[in-house]
């Protein structure tokens, strides 16, 4: 379970302080998935990577299952926008990275690792390199890494969007079908709403700056069979966009 109290975090630089996030209060379940969604600049980075434990002076308390944030003895997978995929490296070398980095033995994951790749499409792709790969693939190479370390929590900024639309959705369930299986509590952030309804257990809606949750959507048709060709799909979309615009207007 993660649980955000109270959390604001300011930046302070050399001419100016400035407020990212503002009283933030979030519960997200064991095992769900939550999307964050808000204006470009409205602290959806600086949420993840608070979450992540890269930036460790802010206000509140940040929970990972009881504990606060410590990314030296819990697992939190991180898939930037770029994938972060190490060029030099194999398709095989970097799904292994993070059991490398975290000190695990390769032989308790060697099961987990050949039915990922399965999973994930990637078989037959291993001994390529990064700049080899469509950036679907590369997608699919950073979520193989990021479940095989079965992560306390998986953090995905703007994972899907440097793709185009027919790969993004498929990728989309790609995703879901590893988290399925998986279980990972995982936030990610989109500015798209249509990831947000298909990939959002709950949906958070951040107002523009100073970031404030303006509003957490339980959202009734996550996980809904095929849910993409529901007219009910459409109209949460819809609904959802004109809230954000008269919140985000004001
Ligand atoms: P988002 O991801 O929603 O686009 P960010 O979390 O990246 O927003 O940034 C939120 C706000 O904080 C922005 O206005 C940004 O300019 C500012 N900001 C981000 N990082 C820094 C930093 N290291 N120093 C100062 N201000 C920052
Ligand atoms: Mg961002």
């Amino acid at each position: 379970m993660i649980q955000i109290k109270g959390l604001s975090m300011t930046y302070e630089t050399s001419e100016a302080r400035y407020t990212a996030l503002k009283d933030i209060n979030l519960e997200l379940a064991a095992g769900e998935t939550c999307a964050i969604i808000g204006p470009s600049g409205c602290g959806k980075s600086t949420l993840l990577k608070i979450l992540a434990g890269i930036i460790t002076d802010f206000e509140g308390t940040v929970e990972i299952n009881g504990q606060p944030v410590m990314p030296k003895t819990q697992i939190i997978g991180f898939i930037p926008q770029n994938y972060g995929l190490l060029p030099w490296k194999n398709v095989y070398e970097n799904i292994c990275l993070g059991f490398k980095i975290k000190h695990k033995k390769q032989a308790d994951y060697e099961a987990d690792l050949t039915s990922l790749i399965q999973l994930l499409g990637l078989g037959g792709l291993e001994y390529r390199y990064p700049g080899e790969l469509s950036g679907g693939q590369q997608q699919r190479v950073a979520l193989a890494r990021a479940f095989l370390l079965k992560p306390d929590l998986l953090l995905m900024d703007e994972p899907f969007s440097a793709l185009d639309a027919m790969t993004r959705e498929e990728i989309q369930n790609v995703f879901l079908s590893v988290w399925r299986k998986h279980s990972v509590s995982t936030v990610l952030v989109t500015h798209q709403m249509e990831e947000a309804v298909y990939l959002g257990r709950k949906i958070v809606i951040l107002a523009a700056a100073p970031g404030k949750v303006s509003k957490i959507v339980d959202n009734p048709l996550f996980g809904v069979d095929d849910v993409r060709e529901h007219k009910d799909f459409f109209q949460l979309c819809v609904e959802l966009r004109k809230m954000i615009k008269e919140d985000w207007s004001k």
